[in-house]
């Protein structure tokens, strides 16, 4: 990884249940919840249960069930949704030029309005 993890990052703290958060899906290698602060209608973020930094981290070290299990998740929340006939996007921040705020592994899912041709 390209820092070692931080057991005190704010969704460790969420999967360890010291700070409440609005679940969307939970299964054994991933949990989604609604963001804080939404920058669109629909703002889940996605997270795999394990202590990855980041997509390169998880993209390295992850098993191929935990990948499978976080590719099918984030599929399965947008579908359930309703994003699926309208569209929508996914974004993962990594390291300090992708502005990632929160080292652990979040996707984004942005969704219920026309979203533009980026998300600034
Ligand atoms: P990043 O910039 O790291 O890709 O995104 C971090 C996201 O986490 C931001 O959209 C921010 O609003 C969200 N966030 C930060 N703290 C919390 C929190 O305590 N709970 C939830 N649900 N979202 C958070």
């Amino acid at each position: 990884p390209t820092l070692p993890y931080d057991e005190g990052n704010i969704f460790a703290r969420i999967l360890r249940g010291e700070i409440p958060n609005k679940t969307v899906y939970e299964d054994e290698h991933v949990l989604a919840f609604h963001d804080i602060s939404p920058k669109a209608p629909t703002h889940v973020l996605v997270i795999p249960k394990g202590a990855y930094v980041s997509w390169d981290d998880f993209s390295s070290r992850a098993s191929d069930a935990e990948i499978g299990a976080y590719v099918r998740a984030i599929g399965l929340i947008a579908r359930e949704a309703g994003l699926v006939e309208p569209g929508y996007r996914l974004l993962a921040n990594v390291g300090e030029d992708g502005g990632q705020e929160v080292p652990h592994l979040h996707v984004h899912i942005f969704g219920g309005k026309p979203l533009g041709p980026m998300l600034a």
